[in-house]
């Protein structure tokens, strides 16, 4: 271990006297290299600027600038010293010669000098080479000496500014699986940024008849994509039902009981047989031996014409024959009022409510009550009440045309509530 370490000590101090031959170097120079942009798209200039740090006390630079002609292009002719004085600039395939030279010592650091580059394709690397460096030379003719240029080698990457890109599908989206593209930029071919392209979806075709019906079974359709084949739909379909003819009645029916008859389907051959409802007696000529009522059935007797049996029969119930309304208490704004009336037959009532809530003029009262008049006096039984209920309509709604003649603004609430009673 103590022999390695020493063995390092003496490599250590043999570099430093290799780099530093110190009688032929007074001074060092840092040198940079930037590009005014390092992402442009072809045809674009670029200014690159070689600038050196303070203090260099540089007098005459040497130096190469080289780069791929598939991606660089010198613009001849744009060098500018700012610092330096360019004595001769050679321009070559691949690579401009720069040589200056500076008045003195330059002591303050910044552009020696700057030139114009043309982008031919993006992506390329400029190279700065530095191949000869001396001090600068005072008015007093001092020695030239040798510089050691820090960073002799430098270099800067113009990248693709990506400006035009084109969008291909690499894979097509089906019926239910997504596809993707990718976004590919055109000039450095670099592949950007991928996307999803949803699913289609099914498209849905006409329906096939993959089970038919039949008279007592169901049947089966189905929907598929006209693109996939893929099931979208089954639907059942309902069993038809048997098509029967040619009725033969096995059973004739009677008075009381009942008949059967039997029927064969057109489509399966199926025998199918119906009941045949009983006829029930037939007595045009009976005696009533009980009154039917309001709201009870009656009875009759008498002999069957079709059986010739002695047979009951009901007679049905008359209904209320019901007279005029009698109000009982007037609606007011904020109660409901209440009529009734009465069957001229049997003395039954009926009561119902008068809606509240409407303040109506005195003209529209009057209409109101002539038309309820109309309305309920009505004594022709219960089939041939619908005429003058009809005729009850009519004049209510001309009273409600006089009422919106007088109060254009109770109109609509006036017409309402005849209505309601009218219908009653
Ligand atoms: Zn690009
Ligand atoms: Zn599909
Ligand atoms: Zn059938
Ligand atoms: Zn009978
Ligand atoms: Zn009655």
């Amino acid at each position: 271990m103590k022999r390695l370490v020493s063995l390092l000590a003496v490599l250590a101090l043999l570099c430093g006297v290799c780099a530093v031959p110190a009688a032929a170097v007074q001074t060092s120079a840092a040198l940079t290299l930037s590009a005014s942009k390092t992402s442009a798209n072809a045809g674009d200039v670029i200014t690159v600027s070689v600038s050196v740090s303070a203090n260099s006390n540089l007098g005459t630079l040497d130096c190469n600038v080289s780069f791929d002609p598939a991606y660089f292009a010198a613009n001849e002719g744009t060098a500018t010293t700012a610092i330096m004085q360019l004595g001769d600039v050679r321009y070559a395939d691949a690579s401009v010669r720069y040589v200056g030279v500076a008045s003195g010592y330059i002591t303050a650091g910044g552009a020696l000098f700057t030139f114009q580059m043309r982008v031919v394709k993006p992506g390329g690397t400029l190279t700065l080479n530095i191949t000869k460096a001396e001090d600068g030379r005072s008015q007093d003719g001092e020695v030239v000496t040798s510089q050691v240029v820090a960073n002799s080698k430098r270099s800067v990457t113009v990248s693709c500014a990506h400006s035009q890109t084109k969008t291909t599908v690499t894979k097509q989206p089906t019926c239910t699986s997504a596809g993707q593209s990718v976004v590919t930029c055109t000039v450095c071919g670099r592949q950007l940024s991928t996307g999803t392209i949803a699913a289609k979806g099914h498209t849905a075709g006409g329906w096939t008849v993959t089970k038919a019906a039949t008279c007592k079974g169901t049947g089966t359709r189905v929907q598929k994509c006209t693109v996939c084949g893929a099931t979208v739909r089954t639907e059942t379909i309902p069993a038809a039902g048997h098509k029967l003819s040619d009725w033969k009645v096995t059973k004739e029916p009677t008075c009381t009981e009942k008949g059967s008859r039997t029927g064969t389907c057109t489509v399966c051959g199926q025998t199918v047989t119906e009941e045949i409802a009983a006829l029930g007696h037939d007595i045009p000529a009976g005696t009533v031996t009980k009154e039917p009522t309001c709201t009870e059935a009656g009875e009759r007797t008498g002999v069957c014409t079709r059986c010739g049996k002695s047979a009951t029969e009901t007679v049905p119930a008359l209904g209320h024959r019901f007279g005029e309304w009698t109000v009982l208490r007037e609606a007011t704004a904020d109660a409901p009022g209440e009529r009734e009336r009465v069957c001229a037959v049997c003395g039954a009532k009926e009561t119902e409510e008068i809606p509240f809530g409407v303040t109506l003029p005195a003209e529209t009262t009057a209409g109101n009550t002539q038309a309820g008049t109309l309305t309920e006096t009505t004594t022709a039984p219960a089939s041939e009440e619908k005429a003058p209920r009809s005729n009850a309509a009519v004049v209510g709604i001309a009273c409600v045309a006089a009422v919106l003649a007088v109060t254009a603004g109770a109109a609509a609430v006036t017409l309402h509530r005849k209505k309601t009673r009218a219908s009653k």
